[in-house]
């Protein structure tokens, strides 16, 4: 058991964010971990604590994803069920509306933050890509 009150009441964040079907991910201080990597029952983690929880940690979770958005304009992912297609731009609204739904006000306070994403997607570009841009700031700044 750990002493930190950081970010207030414990977060019970659980979710797919391992690649499995079902709940394979829990969060730990704000951060995910793979409920698939224990040794034994009850026994620690062993892998997980890179990335940001969406619900409790939304500005680092968008920031990472923002990152992920700007660096890669599409790929794709293999899986059991013939996998899925993602561009930089679904990588973002994918994150956006995970974050929207778990924490609506830290995940509107994390976009007014990060200010301005500029998603790559497969396109005419001289990289073979194109920018879309989502703009978030300016909303409810006049706010008192
Ligand atoms: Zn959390």
């Amino acid at each position: 058991m750990s002493d930190k009150t950081q970010g207030g009441a414990a977060c019970e964040y659980e979710g797919k964010d391992f690649g499995a079907n079902y709940t394979d991910s829990c969060c730990i201080d704000g951060y995910l971990w793979d409920l698939d990597s224990c040794d034994e029952p009850g026994g620690p983690l062993l892998a997980g604590g890179d990335l940001p929880c969406p619900k409790c940690n939304a500005l680092e979770y968008l920031e990472q994803a923002k990152e992920e958005a700007e660096s890669c304009a599409s790929g794709s992912v293999a899986g059991s069920g013939g996998g899925f297609a993602y561009t930089g731009e679904s990588i973002w609204l994918a994150a956006v509306r995970k974050a929207e739904s778990l924490n609506p006000d830290g995940a509107a306070a994390a976009l007014q933050k990060l200010g301005v994403v500029e998603t790559l997607v497969p396109g005419d570009g001289p990289d073979g890509c194109t920018v879309h841009r989502y703009i978030y700031y300016g909303e409810g700044e006049t706010n008192e």
